[in-house]
């Protein structure tokens, strides 16, 4: 996080010019270890596209995005040069900020600056200034607004008391960046001022950082010292800056106006009747900021100098917050908006303001200045909120009987293999405790007690596990324990009488729900440690042992294995896994699989009911499940798990030798890869080629789009690793379920039929063409085979396909085929014409089933339904088969179903020529092959193509 800090600032320097200045400022920052040395040609290289003088005699220098990788640590050094700096355009710098960020974290310095940059001159004082401090305090010192708008407004609020009013108004400063930890507790300390007509008014400047006035208002009308409490004024005071709002209160009071407030239906009436912002009924136009750093400095500037030709005024507001005047730079950046976010400009009525509109969107759109990636408009714009008729379809048809021994159920093979284990339910806790407690020592120290007992919990659970992420997640954990906010919020609540176990519970749901109302999905998804960690403690306050893990391997029991779950699955202590929801070709089922541990999921809610320990037997080839079985079954189980494991060990023993037909019919078996460190691992496997490089699971391993030299290196990584085999590379497939958190997609409402795979590449032509670049220099004259996924259109396929043309010329390759992935059902119907310009299909049969069935893959109930067996599919692949082979053109299958016993014959059948399974898949699909004819295959997948369902094509091929 950056923060202004006396300590980093370097007094009284001198450069002779700018080069000179920089290399300084780059110096100090390699010197305290905040980037490498390449930084500092970062910060020249961005100097040269334009000056980062930002006004008032200070200068932002900072590198560009492709010197990210550079920086270790997030921070900034800074130099006054009382000598000055020339920066350029008659420029001079006193002051130059040299930022090392990792990602857009340098917003949050522009917003400490803005204070700096205000009307009021600072060049002079900060040249003469004589100590780090003070300029620390001339940074932070400059006059500030009070903050007041729809933000800081909340009403009819669910509280009991003045107490509780005053912590709703706190957390509002808080959630504003008005105050940090601490304005709370010293607010509720003063004493309540009442103003009349049931107003009552409270202020602090304890732990305030910028000014700022929160109103709230109860639900109930309530009382404070036998007086009416109708509306509660919460000021986070510093220096001056309220006074103007405390006079017109004044004199609104004075005028018998006070009801306006306590009886306020609307915050927009509270706004206006207190001069606070509120955002005119002025013409508007929107637009989504496409900056990939946001609104920095040089857009800012730009769209400040846009803004400023017109004379009438415009003011610009982000995601319905308060609008701020378009024409001041300071304002412009305190807004921090992001890429993504949606920018509202309001021009005055009657002036020049409002022609001025539709330029300053289009200035938006291209950029500000600098290059971007467009972003779509009409799918930022807010959804409408229709009425709902409830009913909970979800449930319906769900058998909800209690589960006893004995009892076998079918659901979702998720994962192949056969587990026995006890079961391990992780499912929400209720817990009984009292509400009020038994005075702050008593339930602090109950508290304390929980906490350090949970604490050592999580310890020993760092020491046992092995693997990074998963010693990541309860390193996280332990310092959720000790989050001074999360303290200082139970304290309050104990304050206020509450139990220990009644203030943590409610401390850690705000916590939780106000983390998962973050648009970031990443950092949304925290809010579940958040419960996690919860629950750990309530159980220790509580006295309630919580469902411990069994010390065997035992049959984790979950609602459903999300993709932050799958990180914790330790193989060696989970043998297999049973969900309530969840489904068959989901992306987490596709990890699980990948992790070889058996599953059954979509099983439904009763399965979370079952007691702990219980005895589980889960068939994950089958999806079958047996709830405790007796001995002679466990026995049965034991023998057929030897079984398979001899079979594995087998395959395994001929995993290097290829897969040919009993008659002599070959197929080349590949692997599907997700991680270049993995391609080693994949060609010890027996894998013949990698079918299926997952491209965008390459850039998620890294923290910021990778360059095109970042690129380079992990793909030569997994051609080295090949050494001569094939490499079938699928370019980046993002949109769908499939986020990358620094490519953010504008919500839509059918993400799946939206913006992802080809369609999004080719909106963002330098990412496709970063990425072909980068895979052309890998090559080195090695087999090199590149496909683009989810194409559904010849367009799609041909622009794709004239951009990498393009680039061949550029930097030849030897060995190069392209093809596209056969996902969309459009693509197979068009296989014949696609077949004349490709050189070979790859059929990703988990979209193509999806598409086909018009079922989302990760449906929780129906994702079960979602054959990739299903007659329909079959005849899809079956016609982009024979339309590749008229043409002399190879074809794949890379989805899930290729890995399916039941399904190889079938595809082998229908003269598909490369099978690309999970690297675990390689010896048994390689096994399977051996076993069978390919006559029967092909009669069995004639027969196949003429059934009316996949249950009967799965019955069909039952004994092969
Ligand atoms: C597929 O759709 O079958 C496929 C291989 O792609 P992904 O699962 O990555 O969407
Ligand atoms: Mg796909």
């Amino acid at each position: 996080m950056f923060e202004l800090d006396a300590q980093h600032i370097r007094m009284g320097q001198q450069a002779a010019d700018k080069d000179s200045a920089l290399a300084m400022l780059g110096e100090a920052l390699v010197q305290d270890g905040l980037v490498a040395p390449g930084y500092i040609d970062g910060l020249r290289a961005r100097e040269a596209q334009g000056s980062t003088y930002l006004g008032q005699g200070i200068a932002i220098p900072h590198g560009t995005p492709q010197t990210r990788d550079q920086v270790f640590t997030t921070g900034v050094r800074i130099m006054q040069f009382p000598e000055g700096v020339s920066w350029g355009e008659g420029q001079t710098a006193y002051l130059a900020i040299a930022i090392a960020a990792k990602s857009d974290e340098h917003l949050r310095i522009l917003q400490l600056l803005t204070r700096a940059l205000g009307e009021k001159s600072l060049d002079e004082a900060i040249r003469r200034a004589d100590s780090a401090e003070a300029i620390v305090q001339l940074l932070h010192g400059a006059p500030q607004e009070l903050e007041l708008d729809d933000q800081l407004v909340r009403l009819h609020v669910e509280v009991n008391d003045l107490e509780e009013l005053a912590w709703q108004g706190a957390r509002l400063l808080k959630q504003t960046q008005c105050v940090e930890t601490g304005f709370a507790g010293a607010l509720q300390t003063n004493v309540p001022l009442p103003l009349g007509d049931g107003l009552w008014w409270l202020h602090s400047d304890h732990s305030v950082t910028r000014p700022g006035l929160a109103f709230v208002t109860p639900e109930q009308p309530l009382t404070f010292e036998g007086q009416p409490l109708e509306g509660l004024f919460c000021l986070a005071s510093l220096g001056e800056a309220h006074r103007d709002l405390l006079e017109r209160l004044c004199e609104l009071l004075i005028a018998g106006r006070g009801q306006e407030l306590s009886h306020a239906t609307s915050s927009r009436a509270v706004l206006e009747a207190l001069g606070g912002e509120v955002a005119p009924d002025w013409p508007s136009a929107r637009v989504v900021l496409p900056n990939a750093h946001g609104l920095h400095a040089r857009p800012a500037k730009e769209l400040a100098r846009l803004a400023k030709a017109s004379s009438g005024d415009i003011r610009v507001r982000v995601d319905e917050g308060a609008p701020v005047s378009a024409k001041s730079l300071s304002r412009l950046l305190a807004l921090g908006a992001r890429r993504g976010q949606v920018l509202e400009f309001l021009a005055e009525p009657g002036t020049d303001a409002e022609a001025a509109l539709s330029d300053l969107v289009a200035a938006v759109e291209a950029g500000l200045g600098e290059e971007v990636e467009p972003i779509s408009a009409a799918s930022a714009a807010p959804l409408t909120a229709t009425p709902v008729i409830e009913t909970n379809i979800l449930a319906r048809g769900e058998n909800t009987s209690p589960l006893t021994a004995g009892d076998t159920f079918s659901a979702i093979a998720a994962a192949p293999g056969l587990a026995v284990g006890p079961a391990y339910v992780i499912a929400e806790q209720r817990f009984d405790f009292a509400a009020e407690g038994e005075g702050v020592a008593v339930e602090m120290e109950r508290l304390e007690r929980a906490l350090a007992a949970v604490r050592t919990e999580i310890d020993a659970l760092i020491t046992r596990s092995e693997a990074g992420p998963i010693r990541d997640i309860f390193l996280t954990h332990l310092e959720m324990l000790d989050d001074p906010d999360l303290r200082e919020g139970v304290q309050l609540r104990m304050k206020r009488n509450a139990s220990a176990a009644a203030a943590w519970s409610a401390q850690i749901d705000e916590a939780a729900a106000q983390q998962e109302a973050l648009k970031d999905a990443l950092l949304a998804e925290r809010a579940a440690d958040l419960r996690d960690v919860g629950r750990r403690v309530l159980g220790h306050i509580c006295g309630v042992a919580l469902a411990s893990e069994p010390d065997e391997p035992y049959v984790l029991v979950m609602d459903e294995v999300g993709p932050g779950d799958v990180a914790r699955l330790d193989r060696a202590r989970v043998c297999g896994i049973l969900t309530a929801r969840g489904g068959a070709s989901s992306h987490s089922a596709i990890v699980s699989r990948a992790l070889g541990i058996p599953a059954v999921v979509g099983a439904g809610s009763r399965v979370l009911a079952l007691a702990p320990k219980t005895a589980l037997l889960v068939d994950g080839d089958h999806g079958h499940v047996e709830i405790a079985p007796d001995a002679t079954r466990i026995e049965q189980v034991q023998v057929e798990r030897q079984v398979r494991e001899r079979q594995r060990k087998e395959a395994e023993a001929r995993r290097f030798e290829p897969a040919i037909t009993r008659d002599g019919k070959r197929i080349e078996v590949a692997a599907n890869l997700g991680n270049t460190a993995d391609a080693a691992a994949v060609v010890e496997q027996g894998a013949e080629a990698v079918g299926l490089l997952r491209t965008e699971l390459v850039f998620m391993s890294h923290d910021a789009a990778p360059d095109e030299a970042q690129q380079e290196r992990d793909y030569r990584r997994v051609l080295d690793a090949l050494d001569g085999r094939p490499l079938v590379v699928r370019t980046l497939d993002v949109g769908g379920d499939k986020p990358l958190p620094y490519m953010p997609i504008p919500a839509e409402e059918n993400p799946f039929l939206g913006i992802r795979g080809i369609r999004l590449t080719l909106r963002c032509p330098e990412v496709l063409e970063t990425q072909l670049r980068a895979l052309l220099r890998a090559a080195d004259g090695r087999p090199l085979r590149i496909m683009f996924p989810m194409v559904g259109r010849v367009e799609e396929w041909r622009q794709a396909r004239d951009i990498l043309a393009r680039l061949r010329q550029e930097i030849p390759v030897a060995d190069l085929q392209v093809g596209i992935m056969i996902e969309v059902p459009s693509a197979a119907l068009l296989a014949p014409v696609l077949a004349q310009e490709v050189d070979f299909f790859s059929v990703g049969t988990n979209d193509l089933t999806q598409y086909t069935l018009a079922i989302d893959r990760g449906h929780p109930l129906l994702s079960g339904e979602a054959d990739g067996l299903h007659p329909s599919v079959l005849r899809l692949i079956d016609m982009t088969v024979q339309a590749a082979h008229a043409h002399g053109k190879w074809v794949g299958v890379c989805g899930e179903l290729a890995a399916d016993p039941l399904a190889v014959p079938l595809l082998l059948g229908l003269g598909v020529d490369e099978l690309s399974v999970s690297a675990r898949s390689v010896p048994l699909v390689k096994a399977r092959v051996r076993e069978l004819d390919f006559s029967t295959a092909q009669v069995c997948a004639r027969q196949a193509l003429g059934l009316a369902s996949a249950d009967d094509v799965r019955a069909s091929v039952e004994s092969l």
